[in-house]
């Protein structure tokens, strides 16, 4: 079980920091950040830091004002439940998948009996 629950490192979330912020950062790694932001602080300043300096300045550009503190934490909770949606879909899919097996196991088994 423990292998499973990857551990998230603040060293190994800075990796993810700019990638999220660009929408390229993939759904695990997306779930990893921010189960990881949620417990340490130091992160979430460092993503709130780095989204200022990316957000901000295409914001200057255009001009237009922004609350940007309040933009981050919307687009956490976007992504948090984009996360939650993917992860209740797999849990659908598997499941369907194994309703789906058994039915045809019960059908090889009718055969069998004839
Ligand atoms: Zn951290």
């Amino acid at each position: 079980m423990g292998k499973n629950m990857e551990e998230v490192r603040c060293k190994d979330v800075e990796d993810f920091l700019q990638p999220y912020l660009e929408y390229r950062l993939d759904n695990k790694s997306t779930k990893l950040l921010i189960e990881h932001l949620k417990e340490c602080p130091e992160c979430m300043d460092e993503l709130e830091i780095r989204y200022l300096l990316y957000e901000g300045l295409k914001m200057l550009e255009s001009g237009r004002d922004f609350n940007l503190k309040a933009e981050l934490e919307k687009r956490l909770y976007q992504s948090e439940q984009h996360v939650l949606m993917i992860d209740r879909l797999k849990t659908s899919v598997v499941l369907l998948l194994c309703a789906l097996g058994i039915l045809g196991i019960v059908q090889m088994i009718f055969v069998f009996i004839g």
